[in-house]
């Protein structure tokens, strides 16, 4: 693990290896992360439904091709494979029933940005009643709830190395509410690979100088051609290239459309750590 002193306008503070698991759940079997019951299930680390939608049907007579820190072009003949999900760290409850209205919602979402007409460039706005024209609010609040799973299954594979505060997360899935160090923001891929292509970054975090805790975490999730950043940011002040970034207390439908692979963009450097990429093959070792 490597591990530099710096900032956000510096290289990466550390980089995660995804190996360590949930210390919680050793003794008596992983524990939920949400709720605390019997983890029985693993999320999808790329949501099966941008899976689908980007490449239709997957069998074993035709693969989707896997490049992540452990495979390198393997061959995945099911959206469902084990390695197509993080360890087992949710409840079938949470899972499904607790969380199915934020991921439906990301559905939704996920689908009409692909599709936007005129497609979406830097700078493009995207008004959320244009996708959900009723109950935006409530739908938008989903949309944060879908990343606070999906970083939360993150935070716990990464470990408590990574120091990120779990139950907070929870916290906000179980309340039904915000979390207020969660925030998002929509962009335009670094890296715009022709071909249909699902991948995520690894989790990158910045230390805060003064307590040693994480100040700000980022993670990049990108379907085809739309990326979404979804950063932890205790400490915005350590942060110094917020354009763009939306919370649900913003109070706002109007998203701004970032350019990732814009210059300038602290979190560039990162987006290069690819954690997992599905569809494009890989001609060297990673
Ligand atoms: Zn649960």
């Amino acid at each position: 693990m490597n591990k530099t002193l710096g900032d956000t306008t510096g290289d990466t503070i550390l980089t995660l290896a995804a190996t360590q698991a949930h210390a919680a759940g050793q003794a008596k079997g992983p524990l939920c992360w949400i709720c605390g019951g019997s983890a029985d299930s693993g999320e999808h680390k790329a949501k099966k439904s941008d899976l689908r939608a980007v490449y239709g049907t997957v069998t074993q007579a035709a693969p989707l091709i896997l490049n992540d820190g452990k495979h390198k072009n393997r061959k995945v003949g099911s959206f469902d494979a084990l390695a197509m999900k993080w360890p087992k760290s949710l409840c079938h409850a949470c899972n499904t029933t607790r969380t199915q209205p934020h991921d439906r919602a990301w559905e939704v979402m996920s689908s009409a940005l692909r599709g936007w007409t005129p497609r979406l460039r830097p700078g493009s706005v995207v008004r959320a009643d244009r996708i959900f024209a009723t109950d935006t609010a409530r739908s938008m609040l989903a949309i944060h709830l879908y990343f606070v799973k999906a970083f939360g299954c993150l935070a716990v594979e990464a470990g408590s190395a990574a120091k990120i505060n779990v139950p907070s997360l929870s916290e906000a899935i179980a309340q039904d509410r915000s979390h207020s160090d969660i925030y998002l923001a929509i962009g335009i891929p670094m890296q715009v690979i022709p071909g249909p292509i699902v991948a995520a970054s690894d989790l990158s975090i910045y230390w805060n100088p003064r307590d040693g805790s994480p100040g700000l975490a980022t993670w990049f999730y990108n379907v085809s051609n739309v990326c979404v950043l979804v950063a932890y940011a205790p400490d915005m002040a350590l942060w110094a290239h917020r354009e763009g970034l939306w919370h649900p207390r913003h109070g706002t439908n109007r998203l701004i459309v970032r350019d990732f692979a814009g210059t300038g963009d602290p979190s560039n450097s990162e987006y290069t750590r690819t954690a997992f990429r599905l569809g494009v093959p890989s001609a060297r070792a990673e």
